[in-house]
C-alpha cells in the first residue's frame, strides 16, 4: 500500500512551456538510489556519503568506500550522480573526523572545514569516488558540503583535480558562499543550494528546532534573497545552480526556485512526481513573476500566501 502512494513521474522535468528542469533525489545509500531510481528520478542531485560511515568509528579504507559509492552510481547508468563529500558534524558527528568537544557545533570544524584538520581525509575520499567513477558508467560531479570562503573553493577544486575529478562544485548553504557566488563560481563548476542549513545560518535558528520553525522556514524572503544572489552568480559565470535543500520538495517553492533561475530540483524521491505536476502546470515567466512576489514579500508567510494564490494547481 506504501509502495503505490509513491508515485513516479516519466522522463524529464520541464515547465509548462518546455523550460527543462532537472529533477533529482537526494540519496544516502544503496537501497535510497534503488527508491530514487523507481521513482523516476533523473539522477542523483545530492549523494550524502556520510550515512554510509555514521557507526563507523574508523576512517572507512579506500576499498570500503569504493564498494559503498558503485551501487549509487550503478543505479543511474549514463545520469548525473552527484556525490558529496563527507558533511560531517553538528547533527551527523563522525567520530573519526569529529571528535573534539566544541561548544557551538553548528558552527564548528564541520563539513569541509574538517579538511583542515585531516586533509588525507578528504584526499582519501575523493580517491575513492574517482575509482567508483571509473567503474561505473554514471556521470559523476563532487561537490563539498559548508564551503564559506573563495579559497575553501579552490582549494577544494584542486584536490579534486589532482585526483582527476574535473566536475567539482559546492554546495551553498553559509550566507557568505551565497554572497560571493560569483567568484566562487568563477573557480567551481556549479553550485547546489543547500536551503536546509542556508536557511538556519541565515536565520539563526537551530534547524533541528520545532520551536523555531517559524525561522526555519526557507519561505523566509532575506533566505530567498540569497537564493537570488547564488542564480545571479550562476548566471554571470555562466554556471548551473541547483537545490538539494527540502525547499526543493514544496512544489509552490519549486516554482520560485525556477523563477530565480534554478537548473535543477534534488529532493526526497516521494516528493517528485508533485513537483512535476506543478511544474508543468506552470510556464517559466509565471514562475519568474510568482519569484518576484516571493523575494519582495516581507515574511514568510506573505510570500508562501501570494505564490500559492497563484498557482490554481495547487487548489
Ligand atoms: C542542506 O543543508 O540543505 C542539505 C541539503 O544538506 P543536509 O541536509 O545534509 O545538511
Ligand atoms: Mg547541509
Amino acid at each position: 500500500e506504501r509502495a503505490a502512494r509513491v508515485r513516479t513521474f516519466d522522463g524529464a522535468g520541464r515547465t509548462a512551456d518546455g523550460h527543462r528542469v532537472a529533477l533529482l533525489a537526494n540519496v544516502g545509500d544503496q537501497a535510497g538510489a534503488a527508491a530514487a531510481a523507481a521513482a523516476g528520478a533523473e539522477g542523483v542531485g545530492l549523494f550524502r556519503t556520510e550515512f554510509c560511515f555514521l557507526d563507523h568509528t574508523q576512517e572507512p579504507s579506500v576499498e570500503e568506500q569504493v564498494a559503498a559509492y558503485r551501487p549509487v552510481l550503478a543505479a543511474f547508468p549514463g545520469r548525473k550522480v552527484v556525490v558529496r563529500t563527507l558533511d560531517a558534524g553538528a547533527d551527523k558527528p563522525l567520530p573519526f573526523v569529529t571528535a573534539t568537544e566544541e561548544a557551538n557545533p553548528a558552527l564548528g570544524v564541520r563539513g569541509l572545514r574538517t579538511a583542515r584538520r585531516a586533509p588525507e581525509v578528504l584526499d582519501h575520499q575523493l580517491e575513492a569516488i574517482a575509482q567508483a567513477a571509473g567503474a561505473e558508467d554514471a556521470e559523476v560531479w563532487v561537490m563539498a558540503p559548508m564551503v564559506a570562503t573563495v579559497a575553501e573553493t579552490e582549494e577544494f577544486v584542486a584536490a579534486c583535480s589532482r585526483r582527476g575529478l574535473g566536475m567539482a562544485g559546492v554546495m551553498v548553504e553559509v550566507p557568505s558562499a551565497a554572497l560571493l557566488a560569483g567568484p566562487i563560481l568563477a573557480r567551481a563548476q556549479f553550485a547546489s543550494i543547500g536551503t536546509n542549513d542556508l536557511t538556519q545560518y541565515a536565520m539563526a535558528a537551530d534547524r533541528l528546532l520545532g520551536s523555531l520553525a517559524d525561522l526555519s522556514d526557507s519561505w523566509q524572503p532575506a533566505v530567498l534573497r540569497l537564493i537570488e544572489a547564488t542564480c545571479r552568480g550562476g548566471a554571470q559565470q555562466a554556471r548551473p545552480v541547483g537545490v538539494c535543500g527540502e525547499a526543493a520538495a514544496d512544489p509552490a517553492l519549486a516554482v520560485v526556485l525556477v523563477g530565480l533561475g534554478v537548473s535543477s530540483l534534488s529532493m526526497t524521491p516521494r516528493a517528485l512526481a508533485d513537483v512535476a505536476a506543478v511544474l508543468a502546470a506552470t510556464d517559466l515567466e509565471r514562475c519568474r513573476e510568482l519569484a518576484r512576489v516571493a523575494v519582495d514579500a516581507e515574511s514568510a508567510q506573505d510570500a508562501r500566501d501570494a505564490v500559492r494564490a497563484g498557482l490554481p494547481v495547487l487548489a
